[in-house]
């Protein structure tokens, strides 16, 4: 990515911030952002490298709303096709958690979000209110009545996370 392409895409407060950011911070980190993105078939542009950034910086799942907050941007229409763009790519997951708001996570390097390869138990806290991905804990068969065919499991498991045990 040239510094044209930054220049052109920072109008929104936001994406200004993270021009400075890719020009005064860490090379080896935006290197490493593009990287992601380009693997996946992506182009990066500074709204992109700033989401994932987000994404990469909160261990848990982020809401549409999380990520208006975090980024204090404006442009919601944005973000939203950034967050579809991502979730069509494989770079995140969406996850219903039952709080009411879909949530979205990163997918690992080799997931394709395929079922039940791919498919993994998440965990929502009642304390710290975050929901996380628990890649290691995959979902397990559910044996279904003869001729219902599987395309996905959502499983949530609630209660309290380890950040939060007394
Ligand atoms: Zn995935
Ligand atoms: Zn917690
Ligand atoms: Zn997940």
């Amino acid at each position: 990515m040239n510094q044209d392409t930054h220049f052109r895409e920072c109008s929104v407060p936001a994406v200004g911030r993270v021009f400075v950011y890719l020009l005064q911070g860490n090379q080896h980190m935006n290197d490493q952002l593009e990287h992601q993105l380009e693997r996946r078939k992506i182009k990066p542009t500074a709204m992109r490298l700033l989401v994932l950034d987000f994404f990469q910086q909160n261990d848990h799942a982020i809401s549409l709303k999380d990520l208006e907050n975090g980024l204090e941007s404006t442009d919601r229409v944005t973000l939203f096709r950034t967050l579809k763009t991502f979730e069509e790519h494989k770079i995140i997951h969406s996850i219903d958690d039952g709080s009411g708001a879909v949530k979205y996570a990163m997918c690992g390097d080799n997931c394709e979000c395929d079922y039940p390869k791919d498919a993994h138990v998440h965990f929502h806290c009642r304390v710290c209110n975050e929901t996380q991905c628990l890649p290691k804990v995959k979902v397990p068969p559910i044996a279904l009545p003869v001729n219902y065919l599987a395309e996905e499991a959502n499983v949530v498991v609630k209660g309290v996370c380890a950040k939060c045990k007394p």
